[in-house]
């Protein structure tokens, strides 16, 4: 089921962004990735909880990131997949509607594997602060996600 755009909590999401929706979920590409793959999977109604979703939602949400988490796996040549929900503001939430974080790892991307989470929770005026973490995390443009959305696209 392709809808022309998406909610992704106050975000208008182009579609151009988005690679792969069921009729519950859909998975986009980030506007500011932690490591060059970092995408996200999102029930299609805007909710803030992850305990706000029905059973359908939830077990539709998990199995979509599964699949997307086995594709880009392959697709990138890595060998592990973090999965990360931020379920709430004081859990690092920041944008209020449930999301997935799905991020492909490879040996040494973080020089300490769980410094993926320190990343994730890092709020937007400390990142400001620390000039590696800002190099990572600028906007992208939508030029650049939409070609990253074109080659995931292709994997479903
Ligand atoms: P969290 O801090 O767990 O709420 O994660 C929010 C995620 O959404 C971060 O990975 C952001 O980079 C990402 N993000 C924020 N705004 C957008 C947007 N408009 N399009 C795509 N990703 C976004």
């Amino acid at each position: 089921m392709e809808a022309t755009s998406y909610m992704f909590g106050p975000y208008k999401i182009d579609k151009k962004e988005v690679f792969y929706s069921t009729d519950f979920s859909y998975a986009l590409v980030n506007l500011r990735p932690l490591l060059p793959v970092h995408v996200l999977v999102c029930p299609r109604r805007e909710v803030q909880r992850f305990a706000e979703l029905t059973t359908d939602e939830t077990s539709d949400l998990w199995i979509t990131a599964q699949k997307v988490g086995k594709q880009l796996e392959s697709y990138h040549k890595a060998s592990s997949l973090t999965f990360t929900i931020q379920d709430g503001p004081q859990a690092g939430q920041t944008v209020p509607h449930v999301h997935i974080h799905i991020i492909p790892r490879k040996s040494g991307d973080f020089e300490k594997n769980d410094e993926i989470y320190d990343a994730l929770d890092v709020k937007e005026k400390e990142m400001k602060q620390s000039l590696d973490l800002d190099k990572e995390r600028k906007d992208r443009s939508i030029e650049e996600m939409a070609e990253e959305a074109d080659e995931y696209r292709k994997l479903f």
